[in-house]
């Protein structure tokens, strides 16, 4: 009776984590993992009620039922945390294990002894746990939530492996009929219980964290562009600026404003100004490096703070984006019109603050719109086009 009851424990336990993983995969559907973290769980209280409630608990039947159930439940952990870094546990892999491992526990059900049923049984789910903390340590994804998660893995496999060794020196071989009625048997109850206990927490925490991560990302991220907001390019910019300072490298900080461009929306409607508005945004981030900040920082406004970049070569870079922004072909713009971009540079100043680096950068760029506008100005230099062909817009342009 007493055992009865204290079965009740991991299987509610279980069916309480799968609630919370179904109701964080409504909110996410295209998070399989989540809902295989679901299925784990709903299959680890599946197999316990098979085994507590089942009439014939050693019956191969049985035996078989609850094993594939655990089967079906450590695969479905272990695939989900794998998919949530972004590996692949094969399924071929976990299925054959499964297989093999069920052959083998059938063959010695027949045996009155009932640890190598035990041994094969915990093997199993040992080496599935074993498997996937390996793979995912060798993820790219290595924060302290993911470094947890092999760490619980690789500990929840190890204790798979060494219960049966213990119980066997501790009390030696048991009989099926003895083993629902066994002390070791409670403290499996115990340790399944504190062990999916744990993992459930660490995996919701680690779904709860992903999705915070992905809302903040969504509210850090330009959505005509794809580009960082003006928020979080600032946010990066005094990490950036931050990080050049300990380790003496030069950064350049290039403020960008499309010309004429009330002009635009005027003539080839809000549609094409916005087209216009994404374009630069793709061409800034194909011209600049990962290294680099690349933000949309106001209407048709971009900033770029360049790693490592001295200010002749910051000058260069916002001329080969100035240059190839002039002949870029615009969805809903004439061919034979060509919308350009001024821009202004300035190189940090070591000990400056990131608004007064803007405010030189704002201040070229400004000369930059009253030289003429399609040019870039930095501190000792300008760089504009020799040649003004085809047309450009200018407030007098007559277009039609
Ligand atoms: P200048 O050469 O001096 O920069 O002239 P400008 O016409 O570009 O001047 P200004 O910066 O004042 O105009 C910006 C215009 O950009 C005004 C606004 O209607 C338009 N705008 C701001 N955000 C968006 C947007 O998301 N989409 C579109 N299509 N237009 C936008
Ligand atoms: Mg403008
Ligand atoms: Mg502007």
């Amino acid at each position: 009776m007493q055992q009865q009851i204290l079965g009740l424990v991991t299987p509610a336990i279980a069916i309480l984590f799968a609630m919370t993983f179904v109701m964080l995969w409504v909110r996410n559907r295209k998070a399989s993992h989540i809902l295989a973290f679901a299925i784990g769980y709903v299959a680890l209280a599946v197999g316990f009620a098979v085994f507590h409630y089942s009439p014939d608990p050693n019956g191969a039947v049985a035996t078989l039922v609850m094993h594939l159930v655990y089967c079906l439940s450590v695969s479905a952990i272990c695939w989900g945390t794998g998919s949530r870094a972004g590996v692949r546990i094969r399924l071929r892999t976990i299925v054959t294990i499964a297989l093999v491992s069920s052959a083998v526990i059938y063959m010695v059900t027949f045996s009155d002894n009932h640890n190598p049923r035990l041994y094969a049984a915990n093997a199993t789910y040992g080496l599935l746990f074993a498997l996937t903390a390996q793979i995912l340590s060798r993820s790219a994804r290595n924060d302290t939530i993911d470094r947890i998660i092999v760490l619980l893995l690789a500990l929840i496999s190890a204790q798979f492996f060494v219960r049966v060794p213990i119980q066997l020196a501790l009390q030696g071989p048991m009989l099926a009929s003895e083993y629902r009625e066994s002390v070791y048997y409670s403290m499996v109850i115990v340790s399944v219980a504190i062990v999916s206990l744990m993992l459930a927490m660490t995996l919701v925490t680690a779904c709860v964290a992903d999705q915070i991560t992905a809302v903040r990302k969504e509210a850090d991220t330009d959505d005509l562009t794809g580009l960082m907001t003006r928020r979080s390019f600032e946010e990066a910019a005094i990490e950036m600026l931050s990080s050049a300072g300990n380790t003496d490298t030069p950064v350049s900080l290039v403020v960008a404003d499309i010309d004429h461009f009330k002009q635009v929306n005027d003539i080839w409607g809000h549609q094409a100004g916005d087209n216009a508005i994404a374009a630069f945004g793709r061409l800034a981030v194909g011209l600049t490096r990962d290294c680099d900040l690349v933000g949309r920082i106001g209407g048709e406004e971009y900033c770029f703070l360049i790693w490592n970049c001295d200010s002749a070569s910051s000058v260069r870079l916002a001329d080969r984006v100035r240059s190839r922004f002039a002949t870029l072909a615009i969805d809903g713009v004439s061919p034979d019109m060509r919308i350009t971009a001024s821009f202004g540079v300035a190189t940090w100043r070591t000990g400056e603050g990131y608004g007064r680096l803007f405010a030189r950068a704002d201040a070229a760029l400004y000369r930059a719109k009253e030289q003429g506008r399609d040019r870039v100005v930095g501190e000792q230099v300008t760089l504009a086009p020799d040649i003004v062909e085809p047309r450009d817009l200018a407030p007098t342009a007559a277009v039609g």
